[in-house]
C-alpha cells in the first residue's frame, strides 16, 4: 500500500519535463562530477538542480527565512542539488557520494520545520525522501512499517479505512512527513493519550556514515544497546532514517469534549494536573491564558498568526473597502503604508500591549476532551467531570466541540502579517509542574519588551507540561525586523533556560536554538561528539544543526 505524492509536485515534474539542467559550475553545484553520479544514483529525473527548485528546498518555515523571503531576499546558500531516492540502498549511495565528494548531506521531509533545520550553509546535497512512503500493517499486532516520506494525513487516511490510527496529529498535519516527526521528535494534538511520537516508535533504520544501515531493533538484540532514543530526535544530524515500526490504535469511536471556565492561569494548570496524575488520559487537555482565551473563543486555533492576521485582514479591508477599485499604484502603496502604520502602532509598544491585556476581564479557558472505547469515555468522563468541578464552571460541550472542529484552522495566515513589516514566532517549552508557572511568568516577562505575547498550555504528562507561547513584534524595516526577532528569541531562550526547562518541546531546535543546546544539555556535547564520530566520520550529515559545529568540535564545510 502506497501513500500519496509528493509536494509542490507541479514545480518538480515541471523542471524534470523541461529537461532543465543549468550550466553547471562548481561554485552553485558543488565538485565536478557530483550531479552527474546523483544522476547516476536515482535517475537524472530525480535530481533536481534549476534554480527554482534549489530555491524551494533551500528552507523550511523557519519565520526568520520568512521574513526575509518575504522581504524579497533568497537563502544566501542554495544546495547544490536536490535528490530524490527511490529506497533505502538509493540513500546508502547518495550518503557515500556526500563523503567522496565532501559536501553536507540535509535530508528533507516536507519542508514545515520551524527552526532552519533545511538550512544549507555549506556546500549540500539536499535529499529529499518523500518518494520512499512504504506502508505495511499488520492489523494483529497493530505496527506498521513506514516509510519516511509518507505525508501525515495520507496515513492516517490509510489507517481509518482499516480502523485503525497512530495517534499523531500535529497541527502540520496536511504539511509533514513521518520521517520529519522522528528527526524533529514531533508532538501531536493528542499527545497526553497517545504520547509524543518517540513513545509510538518501535524501531528504527537509519542510513548512516559509510552508507551503513543501522536498525535499532538488530543492534540491541546483538549487543544489548538499543540507540533509538538516541537517533529520535537527531534532525538529520546522525543518519537518514529510511523506515521506522510505528505502533498503532483502535480508532477511537466516541469522544466527549468539555470547555471549562477557570479563574485563573494557575487554576486551570493545578486541574490539568489533577486529571493526568489522578490517572486519567484525556486525549486533549488545552489551557488558554486570558488573551489566549479570546483568541481560542473566536473561532480559531490561536496560533502566532491569527490574532495579529485577523487584525491586519481587516485593516487591509477596510482600507480597500474605502478606495474605489482598480486604484493605481501610488493609491497601492498609499493602502499598503496605511496598514503598516497602524500595525506599526499597534505592535511597536509591547510593553504597553501588554499591559493593556492585563485588562482583559480575568478567567482562562481550559478544554478538556477524551476519545476511545465507549465505555471507557463514559466511565472517565464522568470522574473528569466530577474533579473538574473543585477547579471552574462547566461550560458544556460547546466550547470543546468547538475546539474539536477548528482544531486544523491554523497558521497559514502568517504571509499577509509578514508583508506589513509584522513578524510571529512560537516558543515551545516544557518544564515540571513544580516549575511550570515560574517558567510561564519568567518567559512572558522576558518577552514583554520586545513583541506582544500570548500561552497556552498543551501536551500535558504525569510528570509535567508544555507551554506554548505565541508572540509577534513589529519594525520598520528588514534589518530592524531581524534584529527584534533575534532579540526577542535570545531574551526567550535565556529565560527558558535561567528557570531549568527545556527549550524545545516538539518542534525540535535545528538552527534557531543551537546556540542554547548546551544549557540545555549541560555536558552533552562531549557524548554527542562521540556519538558524532562513530556514525558520521565524514562529518556530512546536516552540520551545524541542533548543535554548532564548533561546540562538536566537527568544524563546518564552507
Ligand atoms: C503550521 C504549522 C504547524 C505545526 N504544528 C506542529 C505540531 O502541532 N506539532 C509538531 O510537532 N510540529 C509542528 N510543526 C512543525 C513541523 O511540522 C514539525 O517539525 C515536523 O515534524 C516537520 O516535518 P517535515 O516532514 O516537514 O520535516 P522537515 O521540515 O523537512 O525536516 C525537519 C528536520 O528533520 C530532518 N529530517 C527530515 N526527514 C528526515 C529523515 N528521513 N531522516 C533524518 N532526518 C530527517 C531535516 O533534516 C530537518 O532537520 C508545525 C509547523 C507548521 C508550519
Amino acid at each position: 500500500m502506497a501513500c500519496g505524492g509528493l509536494p509542490r509536485p507541479s514545480l518538480v515534474a515541471e523542471t524534470a519535463e523541461r529537461g532543465v539542467r543549468p550550466e553547471m559550475n562548481e561554485d552553485q553545484f558543488g565538485p565536478a562530477g557530483m550531479v552527474d553520479a546523483l544522476e547516476k544514483i536515482a535517475g537524472r529525473r530525480h535530481v533536481l538542480c534549476s534554480e527554482p527548485d534549489r530555491v524551494a528546498y533551500a528552507r523550511d518555515l523557519w519565520p526568520r527565512s520568512t521574513i526575509k523571503a518575504r522581504a524579497g531576499k533568497t537563502s544566501a546558500r542554495l544546495p547544490c542539488a536536490v535528490v530524490q531516492p527511490a529506497n533505502e540502498a538509493e540513500v546508502a549511495e547518495v550518503v557515500r557520494c556526500a563523503e567522496a565528494f565532501e559536501v553536507a548531506l540535509i535530508p528533507y521531509g516536507a519542508g514545515s520545520g520551524v527552526c532552519g533545520g533545511a538550512l544549507a550553509e555549506s556546500p549540500a546535497i539536499t535529499v529529499d525522501m518523500k518518494r520512499i512512503r512504504h506502508l505495511e500493517v499488520d492489523k494483529n499486532t497493530h505496527l506498521a512499517r513506514i516509510g519516511p516520506g509518507v505525508i501525515g494525513q495520507h496515513l492516517e487516511t490509510e489507517l481509518e479505512r482499516l480502523g485503525l490510527t497512530m495517534g499523531h496529529y500535529p497541527s502540520s498535519l496536511y504539511c509533514s512527513t513521518v520521517g520529519g516527526y522522528l528527526a524533529g521528535r514531533s508532538a501531536g494534538q493528542y499527545s497526553s493519550r497517545y504520547g509524543k511520537i518517540e513513545d509510538m516508535v518501535e524501531s528504527l533504520r537509519v542510513v548512516v556514515g559509510g552508507g551503513e544501515v543501522l536498525d535499532t531493533a538488530q543492534c540491541a538484540k546483538q549487543h544489548g544497546v538499543d540507540l533509538l532514543e538516541l537517533l529520535v530526535g537527531s534532525e538529520g544530524t546522525l543518519g537518514v532514517i529510511t523506515d521506522s515500526l510505528m505502533r498503532l490504535h483502535p480508532l477511537p469511536r466516541h469522544r466527549w469534549y468539555r470547555g471549562i471556565r477557570v479563574p485563573s492561569i494557575e487554576a486551570g494548570a493545578e486541574a490539568m494536573r489533577a486529571l493526568l496524575q489522578g490517572g486519567l488520559r484525556p486525549a486533549v487537555v488545552r489551557l488558554y491564558d486570558e488573551i489566549d482565551t479570546l483568541m481560542a473563543s473566536k473561532g480559531e486555533e490561536p496560533s502566532e498568526s491569527s490574532l495579529l492576521s485577523r487584525l491586519l485582514e481587516r485593516a487591509h479591508q477596510s482600507i480597500r473597502s474605502t478606495s474605489p477599485s482598480g486604484q493605481g499604484g501610488g493609491l497601492r502603496a498609499l493602502v499598503e503604508r496605511t496598514a503598516r502604520g497602524l500595525m506599526g502602532r499597534v505592535l511597536g509598544a509591547p510593553m504597553l500591549l501588554s499591559r493593556a491585556t492585563t485588562l482583559l476581564p480575568s478567567g482562562c479557558l481550559l478544554i478538556v476532551g477524551f476519545e476511545g472505547d465507549e465505555e471507557a469515555v463514559a466511565l472517565e468522563s464522568v470522574l473528569a467531570a466530577k474533579w473538574l468541578q473543585r477547579f471552574g464552571e462547566d461550560m458544556g460541550a460547546g466550547p470543546g466541540e468547538h475546539w474539536h472542529s477548528h482544531r486544523m484552522n491554523i497558521s497559514y495566515k502568517m504571509s499577509p502579517l509578514m508583508d506589513t513589516g509584522a513578524f510571529s514566532d512560537t516558543m515551545e517549552v516544557s518544564t515540571d509542574w513544580g516549575n511550570l508557572m515560574h517558567l510561564y511568568h519568567t518567559v512572558k516577562n522576558a518577552l514583554a519588551p520586545h513583541v506582544l505575547c500570548m500561552a497556552h498550555f498543551s501536551h500535558a504528562y504525569v510528570d509535567g507540561c508544555s507551554i506554548y507561547f505565541t508572540f509577534a513584534g513589529f519594525a520598520d524595516c528588514l534589518e530592524e525586523t531581524l534584529a527584534l526577532y533575534d532579540r526577542t528569541w535570545k531574551a526567550g531562550l535565556t529565560a527558558v533556560a535561567s528557570t531549568g526547562a527545556s527549550i524545545a518541546h516538539h518542534h525540535g531546535v535545528g538552527k534557531s536554538k543551537s546556540a542554547f543546546t548546551a544549557e540545555d544539555h549541560p555536558g552533552g556535547a562531549p557524548l554527542m561528539r562521540g556519538l558524532s564520530l562513530a556514525l558520521d566520520p565524514a562529518g556530512v550529515f546536516n552540520p551545524g544543526k541542533v548543535w554548532p559545529a564548533a561546540t562538536l568540535m566537527r568544524g563546518d564545510k564552507s
